[in-house]
Order: structure tokens, then sequence, then C-alpha cells
């Protein structure tokens, strides 16, 4: 099998309600999906969902980085050849880890389409299922207890809060949430590197009986030291998320003893290839995974639920990039969702049918 045509479509798709996190509000999917097709007529597809913030790239340089590589780069290459595809990759787009995220995932989607399994079974078959969680935005403390009740009404047991603005209002915010809503329910906090460490222990220790089940990234992604502070301090466990980024990086935090868990994110890591090896690289370490996402199309977000279902080491996920966009550019298959768990639909590779009519309608007119 080689591949005999790569194709890029930058799009856009809005999402019903703004989502504001500590470094900016999105109001949008800006995704890139890839479609490559095979000589046997076979075609898979990525997403490459660029955020400067997290991933330090921008969006038009990946495009055209993507655009000019491919022909080059993947044309006439068989996808089995993982290992010179993948020394290709980061020698080509070393900086792109979302690029090379959209070009991995394509060929994990045709070599689990070529060998009738998915990508699920290909990188392990842990389990069937996984409870889901879903992230509220900063907003005022009535709004977040309303939305969490709305959420816990829709089946969802797995909640994340950003916070990371305002360290009194986050406090109150949390303790209003355990208030009203009890105990039985998953709490997860994602500051996004918005405390100073100093800040990030108080609100640890003021948090520390609300039964939080981890607290992601409290300081600069590049303050490691900062990092190794908090989570020798912290009553509630830490976990990386921007500080974590390809395997170098989850190398540092391991041999400071930096975090006690990580969040791995296909974007950042540069796909399904190197979320594995960061997932098992934490097992080793003795910390748990999660899978996380950006505002993703059902196309990325179901290449990490496929991860997430593989792998033992996934204890938490949150796959939540696509519940809010207004339209799916898959018809049939992928990732999804019922009583507050994920799941996959039948079919092998990432086992989505691509409407191609919807990824035409929601090209983005800024990029091409
Ligand atoms: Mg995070």
């Amino acid at each position: 099998m080689l591949i005999t045509r790569a194709e890029v479509f930058p799009i856009k798709i809005p999402k019903k309600t703004a989502f504001k996190v500590a470094y900016a509000t999105r109001t949008a999917c800006l995704g890139m999906l890839l479609k490559l097709t095979a000589d046997d007529g076979r075609t898979g597809w990525g997403e490459a969902v660029p955020v400067a913030e997290i991933t330090g790239e921008q969006r038009a340089e990946v495009f055209r980085a993507l655009r000019d590589w491919l022909p080059g780069g993947l044309i006439g290459v068989d996808p089995f050849d993982r290992e010179e595809i993948r020394l290709r990759l980061e020698r080509d787009l070393a900086n792109m880890p979302s690029a090379r995220c959209a070009v991995d995932t394509a060929l994990w989607d045709l070599r689990g389409q070529t060998l009738g399994r998915s990508v699920r079974e290909l990188l392990g078959r842990a389990r069937e299922v996984h409870q889901a969680s879903m992230s509220m935005g900063i907003k005022g403390l009535a709004e977040t207890v309303g939305e969490a009740r709305n959420l816990l009404g829709r089946g969802f047991h797995d909640i994340k809060v950003k916070i990371g603005l305002d360290l009194e209002n986050d406090v109150a915010r949390v303790k209003a949430l355990r208030r009203e809503l009890g105990g039985n329910w998953r709490l997860y906090l994602d500051a996004n590197q918005g405390y100073s460490p100093a800040e990030a222990i108080k609100l640890a220790e003021a948090l520390s009986g609300e039964k939080v089940e981890f607290i992601e990234q409290p300081v600069k992604a590049a303050d490691l030291d900062g990092l190794t502070e908090v989570t020798r301090r912290s009553p509630i466990p830490i976990a990386a998320d921007e500080a974590v980024k390809d395997p170098a990086s989850l190398v540092r935090i391991i041999e400071r003893g930096a975090a006690h868990m990580i969040n791995v994110k296909l974007m950042k890591c540069g796909g399904p290839s190197n979320a594995e090896t960061l997932i098992r690289m934490a097992e080793a370490a003795g910390m748990k995974a999660m899978i996380g996402c950006m505002i993703e199309s059902r196309v990325g977000i179901t290449a990490g639920l496929n991860v997430a279902l593989a792998l033992a080491n996934v204890h938490y996920i949150d796959l939540d990039g696509a519940f809010d966009l207004v339209d799916d550019v898959i018809a049939t298959g992928g990732a999804q969702l019922a009583d507050g768990r994920q799941f996959l639909a039948e079919g092998p590779g990432l086992g989505i049918n691509v409407d191609e009519e919807k990824v035409k309608k929601y090209l983005d007119p800024d990029l091409n």
C-alpha cells in the first residue's frame, strides 16, 4: 500500500457557546483535516488543531508547512514504514506537533483499515468504554453551580472546572459546587498556567477537603521549579499539562518529580504514536495519565478516544472538544457519548465516515 494523494482542509466550525479559560476565550474549532488516499482507494483522515499558547504553533504556518511538506514527505510512502516516517516527521516538522499529529493519525487510520482492526485494537484494547468528563469555562458562581447541576442531570459523573484568573473566586466556586451538589461525582480543576507557585499552594490547601481529583498545570509551563514545589507541597495531586509535550519534556518532569500525573494531548505530542510512548513512560514512573484535547472536530476526538480506550494507564479522559460544536464533519462512526460515558462505533482504523460536503461547507475562508 502506497500513499498516492494528500489533501489539507482548514476548517472553522463555530461553538454554540464561548469557552473562557485562563489565557483566552474560544468561539470555534479551528482545525485542519488531512485526507490521505492510498493506491487501493482507501482514505485515511487526521486532524491538526494548532493552539499558539499550548503547541507553540501559528495556524497559517501549520497549514503552509503541511501543504508544502506532504508531496515530498508522504506521496509514494508505505504507511507501514513507521520508523522512517517518524524520523522524517521529527526532522521536517519538528516544531509543529499538531501537523505531525494529523499525519500520524491518518496513517493509523489507513493501517487499521488495511488490517481490518480499529486503532484501539492495534494499540492495546484495554477497555470498551470510559467515564467521560465535561469542562466548564470560567464564569460566575451561580452560573457555575447551575451548569454543573445540568451536567450531572445529563449523566456526566466527571466535571472539569477551569480556574486560574482569581484565587478567591476559584475557591468560592469549588466550595459552592461541593456544598450545593454533594460529593458523589468527580471534580477536576485546571488552572491553565494561571497561578504563581505560592498562589497554587494556597489554593490547594484551601480546597484540600473538597475531594478534588487533581489540579492541572497550576503554574507556567516553563516554570518546572515552581511546578515541582507545588507538587511537593500540595495536598491535591498535581497534573502537568502544558509542561508535557514530547517524551523529552516528560523525562525532565519525571527526573525532578515535577508532577503526580500527566495530561496527554495528541496535538501537543505529535499524534497517537507519541501519546502511547508518553502514557507508557508515565506508567513506568508511577504516574497516572489522562487524555485531553483541544477544541477539535470529532475526527481528532475519535483519535484521542482510540488511544484512551487502548491503554490501561489512561485513568481520566477529557475528550469534550467537539460536544459543543454546531455541526459535525463525521457522517457515521467514531467517538460516541451516552450516559456520561464515551465509546467507539465499530469499524477498522478510526472507524469514521467523513462527510466531505460538510468539510467543504466549513472550509475556513481565511486560509487557503
Ligand atoms: Mg489542561
